[in-house]
């Protein structure tokens, strides 16, 4: 680890932090200085800067989804998960599709309009068929706009059903990158394939998916290692086809039923992760970072302010879990606070809470919102985008206590933009929905 003690180290640590500010791509070289850093002075400095490059992107949104299980049969046996086949007290349940529609309808009543589905790997009930009548179910029965899935691996020719169904992101975790790690994790089942998973992405890509999301389980090996492969992973992808991933996702291990790995070894503390979020924002400026529930409410509002962008809110990690309490879950949840608590604090700390799902109803993806993003063209119109979703969530979703504390939010946003925001704000109260730019 790296103290920055003479001026040239400073001066290459600010080189980075204006190239990242200019939003271009962190090479190598330039991420490892930043993995390397050990300075609590000159941290505070990039603690600042991958807030001004997410806001330079984003500006204030941060975008809200839920996770939707559908399944914890698996016939995997990672080391780490409450779904493996080894932890032999799991309460196992795949959702038919009519419970999947029940879910889903349970969270578009509370204001959810972006869903990720989540499956464990099990050819016989997940597979891609499964996914199909699950997306056509959910868009044709509920409010539900777009929906992502986080399943396993699958052939090109799957991907393209898959993404035929209406799935807006694919995401897929390696998990970890460090092989004999890997191997010792996943003895059993397709997982066990390191090279496969490998090349999930490249699969998914050529089967037409522009937007996918990846990440590492931070904790089962050195995280700086870890974060340098995925950096690599990415810049690999963006050379090949032109972009990288459209979400990083920043899971810690957390504990599990029946899990098997021992969590002090390669322990990410609080403190890494805020250094692996910022490193995320700096490294991929566009890359939309994804804080899920396995954290606590005060650390997951503090990585709103160095680069993470969306949050999964009021999630239940087992299927069936929203309707009733659900079987076995895959992790045990940090932040049990509901989408209108998680709202109404966003809205506290100064950020504008948003469930717009624009882009996927306009087929803006991959190539076409760096390009967006890159003319800040996007920082507008996603903030007019977001307010509105918001205006639905107040009218629709929203109860007595919230509406006047968002009310405010909105009123001075909205004094802050053209006028056609106004209008359209008219239609969202006289009852039109899915307004958008
Ligand atoms: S991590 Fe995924 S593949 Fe592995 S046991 Fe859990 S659900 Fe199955």
């Amino acid at each position: 680890m790296k103290h920055i003690n003479n001026n040239s180290d400073r001066k290459f640590i600010k080189d980075i932090l204006d190239k990242s500010l200019d939003l271009h791509v962190l090479n190598l070289t330039e991420v490892s200085a930043l993995i390397d850093l050990d300075d609590r002075e000159v941290w505070e400095e990039v603690y600042d800067a991958a807030n001004r490059v997410k806001e330079k992107v984003y500006g204030k949104r941060v975008v809200l989804f839920a996770p939707l299980y559908l399944s914890n049969e698996c016939m995997n046996d990672c080391l780490y998960c409450g779904f493996r086949t080894g932890n032999k007290n799991a309460r196992r349940k795949s959702l038919t599709i009519n419970e999947a529609v029940q879910e889903a309808e349970f969270l578009s009543g509370k204001g959810y309009r972006r869903l990720l589905l989540v499956a464990s790997e099990h050819t016989k009930r997940t597979g891609v068929e499964y996914f199909e009548k699950v997306a056509d179910a959910i868009y044709s029965n509920t409010d539900i706009r777009i929906l992502h899935a986080n399943t396993a691996p699958m052939s090109v020719r799957n991907f393209k059903k898959l993404k035929a169904s209406g799935i807006g992101v694919y995401q897929c975790f390696q998990e970890t990158y460090h092989i004999p790690s890997y191997r010792y994790l996943h003895p059993a089942g397709t997982k066990a394939d390191y090279a496969s998973r490998l090349g999930v992405m490249d699969r998914a890509i050529e089967a037409g998916f522009e937007d996918v999301g990846m990440g590492v389980l931070l904790g089962l090996y050195d995280w700086r290692w870890e974060v340098g492969a995925l950096i690599a992973h990415s810049r690999r992808l963006i050379n090949k086809y032109g972009f990288g991933p459209h979400t990083l996702s920043v899971p810690r291990l957390q504990p599990a039923e029946g899990s098997e790995v021992d969590f002090d070894t390669f322990r990410v503390s609080d403190e890494d992760l805020k250094k692996i979020v910022a490193i995320y924002r700096l490294a991929l400026p566009y890359v939309g970072v994804v804080i899920s529930t396995r954290e606590r409410a005060d650390l997951r509002d503090a990585l709103l302010s160095i680069g993470a962008s969306q949050i999964s809110a009021g999630s239940r990690t087992s299927p069936w879990g929203y309707i009733e309490k659900g079987d076995t879950e895959q992790f045990e949840v940090g932040d049990s606070r509901s989408l209108e608590e998680v709202i109404s604090k966003l809205a506290d700390l100064g950020m504008i809470p948003s469930l717009c799902t624009a882009c996927y109803r306009e087929g803006r993806s991959g190539e076409q919102f760096r390009t967006l993003a890159q003319n800040e063209k996007m920082k507008k119109f996603c903030n007019e985008n977001a307010l509105l979703s918001l205006k639905e969530y107040i009218e629709d979703n929203c109860s007595d206590d919230e509406k006047e504390n968002l009310e405010k939010l909105l009123k001075d946003e909205i004094s802050k933009s053209s006028n056609g925001l106004i209008e359209k704000m008219k239609l969202v109260a006289q009852g039109k929905r899915d307004i958008h730019t």
